[in-house]
């Protein structure tokens, strides 16, 4: 692995990856965002890319003045982020948030090039269409996602499908577990932001906070690895120390431990099956004496069964559930809706949606 493409490279995961490619000495052919030019300025004027793309048009035209000494071409609008996606290089790393993630993933997989994968919402909204057609140009897609590359490291070595009973997706149960659906009627933004364990962009600790975060990652976790509903069990796991596991039909259990730190499924993501030296700090086992799991409450988290249902209609629900939790997740952060409102947009949502079973970009209804 030596080239590579961020694609929503000022976010958390972006600035996260930049770090594992300065360790690794990787080329980096684009940069993109949606409108933070500044960063991306500072990032251009250090790696150097060949493309940086900015979604917000006209905060790509005052990038294009700032950066007019470099050898960096700016494009804008989606299909800028596309065209950067679909550049020759070893991987593309897709940390867009939001189902604005899709398109450039599907950009990718026509290009033929390999996706490290943390845009979740992709897998979500378009999981069939993007891993058939990734298997039809033999494209891999790498999970970045911690509790997926747990499951894809822990499956190493097992002979197949064939050999595994359930995945068991592990959830820190975010800022307000243990409370009740009545502490969380008036919980701030500011508190829900305040994950224990990561530190995340602003979406993905909302979804954590109402535990969507887990119930997107079911989903995701389905279309991965070709698993059924069945297949998968979510544990609380408040330490975030085993990162998930997968359990053989032996009744054998291999799990991923570490600490909490995106930098290692990142640089995997991007090295597999090599392994290297990580910033991470080391896992201390003997300071945490005890490690605790629990079942999920899903009377008061109910967006994960929201979401297990979704999957289990499939069509177009689960991207109708990922839409409705997009928007209320950024109402409830803009202050214009209450904590608990978000749940029941999705349940909302799903209640009054049509099963289209094959979705083709023709239905516009
Ligand atoms: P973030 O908000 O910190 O960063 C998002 C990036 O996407 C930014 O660079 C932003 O400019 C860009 N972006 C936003 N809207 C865009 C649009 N419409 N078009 C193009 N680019 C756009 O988010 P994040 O926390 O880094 O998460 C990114 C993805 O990774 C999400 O899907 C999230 O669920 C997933 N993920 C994140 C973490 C984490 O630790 N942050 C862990 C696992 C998975
Ligand atoms: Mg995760």
């Amino acid at each position: 692995m030596k080239s590579m493409v961020i694609l929503g490279s000022t976010g958390s995961i972006g600035t996260q990856a930049l770090d594992v490619a300065r360790l690794r000495n990787f080329t980096v052919k684009a940069l993109t965002s949606n409108s933070n030019i500044d960063l991306l300025e500072k990032q251009i004027r250090e790696f150097k890319p060949e493309i940086a793309a900015v979604a917000d048009e006209s905060r790509a035209a005052e990038l294009r003045i700032k950066v007019a000494d470099t050898d960096t071409k700016v494009l804008g609008g989606e299909e800028g982020i596309c065209a950067a996606a679909q550049l020759d290089a070893d991987k593309v790393l897709n940390s867009i948030v939001g189902i604005a993630g899709l398109k450039p993933t599907l950009a990718a997989i026509e290009a033929g090039n390999d996706i490290a994968l943390a845009n979740k919402e992709t897998l979500v909204t378009g999981g069939e269409l993007v891993t058939t057609r990734a298997k039809e140009k033999g494209v891999a897609i790498l999970p970045v996602d911690s509790e997926h590359s747990a499951i894809f490291q822990s499956l190493q070595g097992s002979p197949g499908k064939q050999s595994v009973k359930r995945l068991i997706l592990t959830a820190s149960g975010g800022p307000f577990f243990g409370r009740t659906r009545d502490d969380l009627k008036d919980v701030t933004v500011e508190q829900a932001l305040k994950h224990p364990n990561w530190s995340m962009g602003a979406k993905i600790s909302v979804d954590s906070a109402t535990m969507m975060n887990k119930g997107l990652e079911f989903i995701e976790a389905m279309h991965l690895f070709g698993v059924t509903p069945d297949d998968i069990q979510v544990l609380i796991h408040p330490e975030s120390v085993v990162h998930s596991m997968v359990e053989l039909l032996d009744g054998t259990v291999i799990a991923q431990l570490g600490v909490p730190d995106m930098r290692v499924p990142i640089q995997y993501a991007l090295t597999y099956p090599e392994r290297y030296e990580s910033p991470a700090k080391q896992l201390r086992l003997e300071d945490w004496k005890t490690l605790t799991f629990e079942q999920p409450d899903y009377d008061t988290f109910s967006c994960i069964n929201l979401c297990r249902q979704a999957i289990t209609k499939g069509g177009v629900y689960p991207a109708a559930a990922n839409g409705a939790n997009e928007a209320a997740n950024k109402l409830f952060r803009d202050g214009k809706i209450k904590f608990l409102d978000i749940a029941d947009a999705v349940s909302g949502v799903l209640d009054s949606c049509l099963l289209y079973t094959s979705p083709s970009p023709r239905d516009t209804r």
